[in-house]
């Protein structure tokens, strides 16, 4: 099981429905539809099509719009310049595109003569000559291909650009009507970017979290500002080895990750990771080690850019990351690593609660720990803590469960919790560690619990259990305490004649026949009766043997079941000896 996530840019190689589906099977567990490209509607199509195709999937699957903020790009044209060495280029504001002049989408007039103004990804390098009214001309260093669209980068000047453009704002109103589930935010240099994409978001009616793409200088220097103002970072490393020096990249990409894994929100590994499979069918040695040591520093997802939106063979790319990542996860180096990086107990309770969930599964052998969890908010503590066994997270809103896609180690489940008591809740998020695949009919398992509580505020993770997880063929109420296996015997009308010895014994409602044949022979009693003083419920307590009532059993005779007296819970199978 793959506790990394893997999160895929959609692009005309993989927007159709069979693809998506593909891509889910192989591995994503989150789309990134990049605003860089398209438009807002096409957008929205595409989050319809996977809500659609989610929706007949297991795994949930969350969506992420990347909005473009105060990006740079050069005017578009189908008919790229040919730039060399030493020659001048006058760059102006606007869409013209000659032989030396050329267009681009903002004023770059914060610039100063001996300025880097770079294009393409860094690929072509020039140095600015003067600043006129005009524009700006700049001296090409290295030359190259410079076709329509392309990034503009100029590293450490602030162009005074605005942090959420037009653009971004008719992003912003498609992603809050699409209820999507993440935006990320392009070149925030500051939290004060992070809450104005907030604030926009909120203007239209929506609370989306927001991943800060950490790409510019500033976000390096703002970076503690901006890992407490985001809900989720990424390290985009395109631009940041445009706007920073390229050899700095990697020590700003560990940092991230232990300062976002430290604050507890979620962080991702961007751009690049397997970008030779864009075309090859193998990734590099370099590439398949640069997605294990993300992996090993304990990075929530790993994305792909190129690979996946126009490669040649995307499923592949998906089934090849996956593979790297369950590897590495596999390994004692891993076990080790995570192991190192324990965060200290954050101060409030939720935190206290989900560190020790994570040392008393280890301690207690568990197979899982299950986060019950409306907001997400403890099911996003436990992941914090990086337990060694899978994280069950039992919610009843789709939304989180979701969002929740994003989150390191946490397999998401939806679960409406109706009107009943704590143990029942528990008892049923319990399960779905079973019904998942999680945990077996028997195993234990760790259960941290984040309502039943009149406090107010999210910190309200309140009860920590050591638990049974099996599957509840029947959940109704203790009537006779033990635990007791056996075959079932239907006995509608209380004949125990043929009843086998150790059966457990299945009566209807209303019971008001005496019981025939030999008592002895009765192992465990369900009834549908609630009663407590009933015929069976006293004949259940002179013999000693455990008696659920309330409980409906729909199984066919001669089924072996575990009567559970002290729960008031029938399992499936024998787990008595567990
Ligand atoms: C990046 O620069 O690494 C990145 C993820 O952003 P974009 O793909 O929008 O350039």
């Amino acid at each position: 099981m793959r506790r990394a996530k893997i999160v895929c840019t959609l692009g005309p190689a993989s927007d159709d429905s069979e693809t998506i589906r593909e891509l889910i099977e192989a591995g994503m567990s989150v789309v990134r539809l990049n605003a860089s490209h398209g438009t807002p509607d096409e957008r929205a199509a595409t989050v319809d099509r996977v809500r659609a195709v989610g929706e007949r999937v297991e795994d949930p699957v969350a969506t992420m719009v990347d909005i473009s903020g105060p990006e740079v790009r050069t005017a578009p044209t189908d008919e790229p310049l040919e730039l060399s060495a030493g020659e001048d280029l006058r760059l102006v504001e606007g869409d013209v595109v000659e032989a030396d002049t050329l267009g681009v989408s903002t004023s770059l007039s914060a610039v100063e003569i001996g300025d880097r103004v770079l294009f393409d990804d860094g690929r072509i390098e020039t140095t600015v000559r003067s600043v006129d009214g005009e524009g700006v001309v700049v001296r090409v260093d290295s030359g190259g291909r410079l076709g329509g669209r392309k990034g503009v980068n100029v590293p450490g000047v602030d162009l005074g650009l605005d942090p959420v453009t037009d653009a971004d704002r008719e992003e912003l109103r498609m992603a809050a009507e699409k209820g999507v589930d993440f935006v990320a935010a392009s070149f925030v240099g500051s939290d004060e970017d992070v809450y104005a994409v907030n604030e926009t978001l909120e203007s239209f009616g929506a609370d989306v979290p927001v991943v800060a793409k950490i790409e510019r200088a500033d976000a390096v220097e703002n970076l503690d500002a901006i890992v407490a103002a985001a809900d989720g970072v990424m390290v985009a490393r395109g631009d940041l080895g445009v706007e920073c020096p390229l050899e700095q990249v990697p020590l700003i990409q560990k940092r991230t990750i232990r300062k976002a894994t430290t604050a507890g929100i979620p962080v991702i590994t961007a751009t690049e990771m397997l970008d030779s499979m864009v075309h090859e069918r193998r990734p590099t040695r370099a590439e398949a080690s640069d997605v294990a040591n993300a992996v090993l520093d304990g990075t929530d997802a790993v994305m792909l850019s190129a690979e996946t939106a126009v490669g040649d063979h995307p499923v592949r790319v998906v089934e090849t990351m996956a593979r790297i990542v369950r590897d590495v996860e596999a390994s004692e180096e891993y076990a080790e690593s995570r192991e190192q990086r324990v965060p200290a107990a954050g101060d409030t309770r939720t935190d206290a609660l989900a560190r020790s969930a994570r040392y008393l599964a280890r301690d207690v052998g568990a197979t899982a720990v299950v986060a019950v969890t409306e907001s997400g908010y403890t099911a996003d503590k436990v992941a914090k803590y990086r337990p060694s066994v899978p994280v069950v997270a039992v919610t009843p809103e789709e939304s989180v469960r979701r969002r929740l896609a994003l989150r390191w180690g946490i397999q998401p489940r939806c679960l409406p919790f109706v009107d009943e008591d704590a143990a029942e809740l528990i008892e049923r998020a319990a399960t779905e560690s079973v019904e998942a695949g999680v945990a077996a009919s028997g195993d234990t398992v760790v259960v941290l619990a984040g309502m039943m509580t009149d406090l107010e505020g999210p910190d309200t993770t309140n009860t920590l259990k050591v638990h049974l997880a099996a599957e509840a063929l029947a959940i109704g109420r203790g009537v006779s305490p033990g635990r007791a296996a056996g075959p079932v015997f239907f006995a509608p009308d209380g004949d125990l004649s043929d009843c086998p010895d150790g059966a457990v014994v299945v009566l209807p409602e209303p019971f008001d026949d005496e019981f025939a044949g030999d008592l002895q022979a009765v192992g465990a009693v369900v009834a549908a009766d609630r009663g407590t003083t009933s015929l069976p419920a006293v004949v259940a307590r002179e013999l000693g043997v455990p008696m659920v009532g309330d409980a409906a059993l729909d199984v066919a005779a001669g089924t072996v079941v575990t009567v559970d007296g002290d729960r008031g819970v029938v399992y499936e199978s024998d787990i008595t000896g567990r």
